[in-house]
């Protein structure tokens, strides 16, 4: 695979370790569980969009775009990275965030990453739930035109096959780091929400012939409906990277069975997931994304679906700046709380 004729800038600390988790194996007493630090990417922060970001700034930059435009929910990762890397080459930024969740909570809507996106300097625009989204920033792009900015619009979560060429080099990474080590890995398990990194992986992995399969555990959409999205942006993506024939659709797994109420909305099995990488690993999780992906993953340890001794390897996608905005669902961490005994 030719990368180097995208255009691209450099704003992850590459490669990220792979690093095994001894004390979480041994609780389990399943696989060896392994964790991609893709949450060290650097950027205010970390995590996956950092990835990405390197070839859509780098197309921002050839297009000589004087404004980033993108979209999320109000505490989205994405947008918190996408204003940093704007901001490290010079461009401004807009970022309109979409209510998803309504309840007023003063941490949701003003702490985590909505506090980084002020502090990194974003223009922020809110629109209620459920609208087209990638619609609204088309309108801003047009509104920045007449001001005469060159905007450039980055769709939600960075996932277009632009963006999904920063998980193909992940996937490259990755088997590089494995044939380095000897390490044979059984099976990938990662969070999928707007479908980008899972397409980037399964198509690097999949031109790489590795034979490793992705498990994706959604934090959105049901199963059928990720699994679309997953697989016509890795067509997408295939195409635009100029690999022959089709991109093999049987490739695309997900698991929608810990969404829980909705996305961004806590569940048990997050918080369970998200205190146990903690303690027993001092590693931070987050959520609304790994949170309930690493949910999937123990439960799917749990309940058989890997043998001892296998090699599986989660990918920490990043989200912890999304922590300080969800105290209500770690309540038990407040020290107002201790003295009831809980610790
Ligand atoms: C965006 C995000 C994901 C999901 O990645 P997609 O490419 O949108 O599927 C996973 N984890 C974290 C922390 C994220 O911010």
């Amino acid at each position: 695979m030719n990368l180097a004729r995208f255009p691209r800038v450099r704003l992850t600390h590459a490669p990220t370790t792979l690093e095994h988790l001894p004390n979480l194996t041994r609780f389990f007493g399943g696989p060896e569980i392994f964790i991609k630090r893709d949450d060290n990417t650097g950027l205010a922060t970390g995590g996956n969009k950092a990835r990405k970001l390197e070839f859509l700034i780098g197309e921002a930059l050839s297009l000589k775009a004087t404004h980033v435009v993108t979209q999320g929910a109000t505490q989205s990762n994405h947008v918190r990275q996408t204003v940093a890397a704007a901001r490290k080459f010079g461009l401004g930024a807009t970022a309109l965030l979409e209510e998803r969740i309504s309840d007023g909570n003063p941490d949701y809507y003003g702490s985590g990453n909505v506090l980084l996106d002020r502090l990194l300097g974003a223009t922020i625009e809110t629109r209620p739930g459920g609208i087209d989204m990638n619609a609204e920033i088309a309108v801003v792009g047009e509104h920045l035109k007449k001001e005469g900015e060159i905007p450039y619009l980055i769709p939600g979560g960075g996932s277009n096959p632009v963006g999904a060429l920063g998980y193909v080099v992940c996937a490259q990474e990755l088997i590089w780091q494995s044939n380095e080590r000897g390490l044979n890995i059984d099976h990938v398990v990662h969070a999928t929400g707007s479908a980008g990194t899972q397409a980037g992986l399964l198509v690097g992995l999949e031109a790489q012939n590795a034979g490793i399969p992705v498990l994706g555990v959604s934090v959105r959409a049901p199963k059928e409906k990720q699994e679309e999205n997953v697989c016509l942006l890795a067509q997408k993506t295939w195409d635009f990277l100029g690999c022959r024939g089709d991109f093999p659709r049987a490739a695309v797994a997900v698991d929608s069975a810990y969404v829980g109420d909705g996305y961004g909305r806590p569940t048990r099995g997050m918080v369970e997931a998200v205190t146990l990488l903690a303690r027993h690993e001092g590693i931070l999780l987050d959520p609304v994304y790994t949170g309930k992906g690493f949910a999937g993953l123990i439960d799917l340890i749990r309940k058989g679906f890997f043998r001892k001794g296998q090699n599986v390897v989660f990918i920490h996608t990043g989200g912890s700046a999304g922590l300080w905005g969800y105290r209500d669902a770690f309540g038990f961490f407040d020290p107002l709380a201790t003295h009831s005994g809980q610790r």
